[in-house]
């Protein structure tokens, strides 16, 4: 089909995209109630639906309740129609899953591994990983529809490498989508870790709820994915939502691995409490142990969290003031001590916020913790082979079975 008459498939009511939405939203399930919905011909139904149902996303079945007559055949979308690989790559953890097409995880896993070891190395790994869960369920290579990968550093969104990364030496403008698209012919999306976070807790906890979300991890570092109209806002390179590196007052002495002064995350972020708490004699290696003091009472770990919550709420202040977004939502290793570092955060945000921003703000920890990368990148892959658009100009440009075109740079 061409772009033009995708556009007039629109017109007269629905293309195949829009069909197969109706059908996963439940809107219409029947070639009976499409017409209906649509006010298409059936035979302009029967014929959008074809390539839907010979690529096997859509399948006719009878219902078996039978009012007289022949019983009725009903459409469902196929999630098993193939598999989605995603990779979270942390600081120092990666976790792999498996989903079906409708993002559910099927098979996962886990292995630590620093990120700074290098992309060869990672990379390999991610590979070795996602061979072993295609094992597990049973599926090939020829199954995977879609690739998503979350990195801990800034990423260019439309070529998927990330530049000038901070804590992945080796990195920087590495074609991380290249070994994935050749070897499964199957688009290959990568992005920031806090923008896959943001898009996992939105699309599995608000969506319904909310249009304007701000997701903040505080972990080692610490940074920000906007949700804004529903749709994850990167900026005009990527970088949008990098908010460790905004500078804070009073902390001109503390120098930030990227070289400036007085960048929140240097004062606040996990890494930061943890090398304060060092100085107070006690042990902590890193964020995680910044947490279990802090599970311990120790008035030292407390105290900190406490402020490095009301740093951190200063500069979501004026993100409020800008945004206006209907709920924060923090995620993060320090989200494990929400009472204290919230409590933080909400004495500043309220402070110094417009009273019309702070109406109906909601604060809150990540419902999906851990699992929010893994559902995100998920999330990031579906939306660009299932959205009404792509599908349909993926049937323009030769069909919808298997190869889905090996390009990362998919934008
Ligand atoms: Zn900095």
């Amino acid at each position: 089909m061409t772009a033009s008459g995708r556009r007039s498939g629109r017109r007269g009511g629905s293309s195949p995209g829009e069909l197969l939405r109706l059908i996963m939203d439940g809107r219409a399930t029947t070639r009976t109630a499409l017409a209906e919905v649509t006010g298409l011909a059936r035979s302009t139904i029967a014929q959008r639906l074809e390539p839907l149902v010979s690529s096997g996303l859509v399948q006719e079945t009878e219902t078996g309740v039978s009012t007289g007559g022949r019983p009725p055949m009903v459409l469902t979308f196929n999630r098993a129609a193939g598999v989605i690989l995603v990779a979270d790559i942390g600081a120092t953890l990666v976790r792999v899953a498996l989903t079906d097409l409708a993002g559910t995880v099927l098979a996962r896993t886990s292995q630590e591994l620093a990120v700074a070891a290098g992309p060869e190395i990672v990379l390999g790994e991610v590979q070795a990983r996602f061979d072993e869960l295609l094992a597990q369920v049973g599926r090939a290579d020829t199954d995977v529809r879609g690739i998503g990968i979350g990195v801990p550093g800034p990423v260019e969104f439309a070529r998927g490498v990330a530049v000038s990364p901070p804590i992945m030496p080796g990195w920087n403008d590495y074609p991380i989508p290249v070994p994935f698209a050749a070897r499964f012919h199957a688009p290959v999306l990568v992005d920031n870790d806090v923008n896959i976070m943001a898009l996992g807790e939105y699309e599995r906890c608000w969506r319904d709820k909310v249009n304007d979300l701000l997701f903040v991890k505080i972990g080692t570092g610490i940074g920000a994915g906007l949700i804004v109209d529903g749709r994850i806002r990167r900026g005009a390179q990527g970088a949008a939502g990098d908010i460790g590196h905004i500078r804070v007052v009073g902390a001109d002495h503390v120098v930030c691995p990227c070289s400036n002064v007085g960048c929140l995350e240097a004062v606040a972020g996990g890494g930061a409490l943890a090398r304060q708490l060092r100085e107070h004699g006690k042990q902590a290696a890193g964020p995680a142990e910044v947490v279990d003091l802090v599970r311990q009472g120790d008035p030292d770990a407390v105290g900190l969290v406490r402020g490095a919550g009301r740093q951190l709420g200063i500069v979501l202040a004026g993100l409020v003031n800008l945004l206006n977004p209907a709920v924060i939502v923090v995620g993060g290793r320090l989200a494990n001590v929400d009472q204290q570092l919230l409590a933080g955060v909400r004495e500043s945000i309220y402070s110094r916020s417009l009273p019309l921003a702070t109406r109906n703000l909601q604060i809150v920890r990540s419902q999906l913790g851990e699992n929010a990368g893994i559902a995100g990148a998920a999330a990031l892959v579906l939306e660009h082979l299932l959205t009404p658009d792509a599908v349909d100009a993926r049937l323009a440009s030769g069909g919808l079975a298997g190869v889905t075109g090996a390009s990362a740079a998919t934008g």
